[in-house]
């Protein structure tokens, strides 16, 4: 095979094309062209991570299919999760990512060089038709861990749901409720919901063997084929690269880090609920209270939202809050260069929604973490930080935001301040350590770059084996 060619086809959401993208570096820095089908306003936002990769000579380029809001009955402008003024219309945007199955049938017919395989993400089963008529290999690259995959398994089988309930046959002690499993569509017949994922010829997980030994054995036993090649987002060297990831940050960069310089070691709180959490303006009051009544540096992501970002500015405006932090506190609207600030030395804490890209950058940055989770698989990222890996304080939910009412100021200083007075810092200790095994992993010679050479070497395997058979 003269050159590997790479088809990514991800879910529009922040969390599947930017650990997609993280992973596309790795594959294009051992040689291989990588295409990213995207859409007309994605492939705008993510063009610096294709100008940053241009310029170390990676082969990524991102192909723009428009995307077909109003045949699916969203508002146009719709084409990443993000930009949905309410999870409600999710349903409308799966059936527009289905739509784009017939363009993208036409684009593949097209594309030179034939790409070799599909990299689709978890939630898009139906590329595997496409593959098939193509007869192409697929791959899933799920972007949620191993502990998750297998734990929501064993949960599938409790039949008695009611109060707490026990992860059965697994080696740690997990406990759920009912009201912190994620939230499937109750409607069997649900066309656009991905019920039985189609597994493909084998699965990619953003995950490291080092992290969850005991679970990725479990996924391999009941998937075959598993290659964990995370964390991705450590293929990210460069400051400029940690900067230039997802949106366009809303702080300068420069600033940022000679704020960050400014800071103690190990100082700073880093709050940040992902890019899809949904706040009231009550809550978002209790962390911004929280956070200053802790008394320790922080900075603070708040998240721009149609529904209140008004009402936030009129808050932030009449309690003179940046100015009253100033000097102690940032206050960021809109989007952080997450990366870039989680691996600045005086980062101590990350006050964490517990969305699974973040909890991995949390870990490859050695933080410790308050976690908070809201919805999705996030409770299973929380028990998997607090009760696995034993590096994170619970602010104290316990159920998903719908059902959960406002956290007040007093536990979230509470929590800020159990998680950064840690005299004994055994829980920092083993977040380094565990950022140092992730780094391992990573780095040539580890666990997760042998996993990249084998997944390549399948994906070899596979297309002879697939000539042989014409
Ligand atoms: N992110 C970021 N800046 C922000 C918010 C989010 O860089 O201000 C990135 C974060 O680093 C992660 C992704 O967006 O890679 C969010 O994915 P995650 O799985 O944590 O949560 P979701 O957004 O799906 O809830």
């Amino acid at each position: 095979m003269a050159q590997l060619h790479v088809l990514m086809i991800p879910l529009m959401s922040q969390s599947h094309i930017i650990p997609l993208s993280d992973f596309a570096k790795s594959l294009a820095r051992r040689g291989a062209l990588v295409s990213i089908v995207t859409t007309p306003l994605n492939a705008q936002r993510y063009k610096p991570i294709l100008d940053t990769s241009a310029a170390q000579n990676l082969r990524i380029q991102m192909i723009p299919l428009h995307f077909p809001c109003r045949e699916a009955g969203l508002p146009d402008g719709c084409e990443n999760l993000d930009t949905l003024n309410s999870l409600h219309l999710a349903r409308q945007f799966f059936h527009a990512c289905k739509l784009l199955q017939a363009p993208l049938r036409a684009l593949i017919h097209q594309l030179r060089p034939a790409p070799n395989c599909i990299i689709s993400t978890s939630a898009i089963s139906w590329t595997q038709d496409l593959a098939d008529a193509f007869r192409i290999p697929r791959y899933v690259f799920e972007t949620v861990s191993c502990f998750t995959l297998h734990c929501s398994k064993k949960i599938s089988n409790v039949t008695d749901k009611d109060g707490v309930f026990l992860v059965p046959q697994i080696p740690h002690r997990i406990e759920f409720s009912r009201n912190q499993l994620p939230q499937i569509s109750t409607q069997d017949s649900d066309p656009y919901v991905d019920r039985v994922p189609a597994l493909g010829r084998g699965t990619l997980v953003n995950s490291f063997e080092e992290l969850e030994p005991w679970y990725l054995a479990a996924c391999r036993e009941e998937r075959g084929n598993v290659w964990a090649v995370g964390p991705v987002s450590l293929s990210n060297r460069e400051v400029s690269e940690r900067f230039k990831r997802g949106n366009e940050a809303s702080i300068d960069p420069h600033y940022c880090l000679t704020w960050l310089e400014s800071m103690k070691r190990h100082s700073v709180v880093y709050a940040c609920f992902g890019s899809l959490c949904s706040l009231s303006l009550e809550q978002i009051i209790e962390i911004g209270l929280g956070l200053e009544e802790s008394g320790f540096p922080f900075i603070w992501i708040i998240r721009k939202q149609e529904k209140n970002s008004g009402e936030v500015e009129e808050w932030l405006a009449a309690e003179g809050f940046v100015e009253r932090v100033r000097g102690r506190g940032l206050v960021v609207r809109g989007w952080a260069p997450q990366v870039m600030i989680l691996s600045h030395p005086s980062v101590g804490g990350f006050l964490t929604h517990c969305g699974w890209n973040s909890t991995l950058e949390g870990v490859s940055a050695g933080v410790p973490m308050i976690t908070w989770p809201m919805f999705a698989e996030q409770f299973y990222n929380e028990k998997m930080v607090v009760d696995v890996l034993g590096i994170g304080v619970r602010v104290g939910v316990e159920s998903c935001m719908e059902k959960q009412g406002v956290v007040g100021r007093e536990r979230v200083r509470c929590a800020v301040e159990e998680l950064m007075m840690d005299e004994r810092e055994d829980r920092r200790e083993r977040a380094e350590a565990l950022a140092r095994s992730a780094r391992d992993a990573y780095e040539e010679g580890g666990s997760s770059s042998l996993n990249v050479t084998l997944f390549i070497q399948d994906v070899v395997r596979a297309n002879a084996e697939l000539m042989v058979n014409v």
